[in-house]
């Protein structure tokens, strides 16, 4: 995930702050996504300009609260999935020889 964007008084710029967007190419060097804002604790006019390849939609999104805050600590202390936890499941995965049929399949048998 991208750093948000903020304003110079640290509030943070979101979606609806934004008074105007767009895109500024050029013929050498990189391009730009440009963002225009109003913050809404100071109230003053700001604007960003982020290199497009640091662009990213949902850069200005409020961050949707499907999981708790509790649910986020945990998740954080946990750290990023590790490369030797991904083959720990693929290896428990491949031993898994076989998985109960539902119960309404056994049934019929
Ligand atoms: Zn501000």
């Amino acid at each position: 995930m991208r750093s948000p964007l903020h304003c110079n008084c640290g509030q943070r710029i979101f979606s609806r702050d934004v008074t105007q967007q767009g895109y500024h190419q050029r013929r050498f060097g990189p391009s730009y996504v440009y963002v225009r804002f109003r913050c809404s604790r100071c109230k003053r006019l700001g604007e960003h300009f982020i290199r497009q390849e640091d662009w990213e939609e949902g850069l200005l999104n409020e961050e949707v609260s499907e999981i708790s805050q509790n649910e986020r600590r945990r998740f954080e202390a946990m750290g990023k999935i590790t490369v030797a936890e991904m083959a720990d499941f693929h290896f428990k995965l491949e031993k898994l020889t076989s998985i109960s049929p539902p119960r309404n399949e056994q049934s019929k048998r």
